[in-house]
């Protein structure tokens, strides 16, 4: 049987919310999760969200192979995919240490149910010498019910990175990122080669949200779409790449800024034509 799976990039967004101070994550326009307390750790976040919202569950072919070149693009698009810092340590880390490593007997087995096994590089006592890395769903709660279940989607590990360092990763221990990085890699080159392109072509025409002024507004030469949607309570309006918000008492004079900028661009725009 033929299966065909579509990957839609989604667009990402990350929204400060200035009264109460935190920050909220948008993935194509609609709120996925909210209250964060700093930029960094919303937009680590949002990267795993994204990356499960475009692959689904991360499950591994128990009968793939994975060649040098397949994991080295996987690993150019993970940083393309994750932005920060302590994230793309462990990537680098999961390759180095868990993927390509010299011994003669591999530190990883991909379990039948498609989940991923790791033996630990420096066993401790107490701590299991096996890691086990598996994606879960989050339990539905009041807030993300309405939500696809792409987006509550997640990889769980048991070991102490994992568990003591969320902070730090957001959910992306050395292990994690194997999972991630060898996932790719079975997807094969000529895949991996073209997503790269699409996401090079994607990530160079984004513009950064931001709140609405009309030098922002004016600042993008495209008309803005005007959006009234409920569920969206802090978006105002969007155009091909950039999703405007604002707090939700300012969204009526946000509102009435985009028309007029509409109005002025298709003014310039007749004009130019005469
Ligand atoms: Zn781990």
């Amino acid at each position: 049987m033929l299966t065909i799976t579509a990957i839609g990039i989604p667009h990402k967004a990350i929204i400060p919310i200035p009264t109460d101070d935190t920050w909220d994550i948008y993935l194509n326009r609609q709120l996925v999760a909210s209250g964060y307390t700093s930029e960094r750790a919303a937009q680590l976040q949002l990267d795993l969200i994204a990356f499960h919202a475009m692959f689904g569950v991360v499950q591994l072919d128990p009968r793939g192979t994975v060649t040098d070149q397949a994991v080295d693009l996987a690993l150019q698009l993970m940083r393309r995919l994750f932005q920060a810092d302590p994230v793309r340590l462990r990537m680098e880390r999961a390759r180095r240490e868990i993927i390509r490593t010299m011994g003669t007997i591999p530190l990883y087995t991909i379990q039948p149910d498609g989940s991923l096994r790791v033996r630990a590089s420096h066993p401790r006592c107490g701590q299991p010498h096996v890691y086990q890395v598996s994606t879960i769903i989050l339990p539905s709660s009041a807030e993300n019910y309405h939500l696809p279940e792409r987006c509550r989607l997640r990889e769980a590990c048991d070991c102490p990175d994992f568990a003591q360092r969320v902070q730090q990763h957001a959910g992306i221990c050395k292990h994690v990122a194997a999972k991630l990085i060898l996932f790719l890699a079975q997807q094969g080159t000529d895949a991996l080669k073209y997503l790269s392109n699409t996401l090079a072509e994607v990530s160079s025409r984004t513009a950064i949200d931001m709140i609405a002024d009309d030098a922002v507004l004016l600042a993008y030469p495209l008309p803005w779409e005007v959006l009234v949607e409920s569920s969206c309570t802090r978006i105002v309006a969007a155009n091909e790449a950039t999703v405007l918000a604002c707090s939700s008492a300012e969204k009526d004079i946000a509102r009435w800024i985009v028309c007029t900028a509409n109005a002025t661009i298709a003014t310039q725009a007749s004009a130019n034509n005469i």
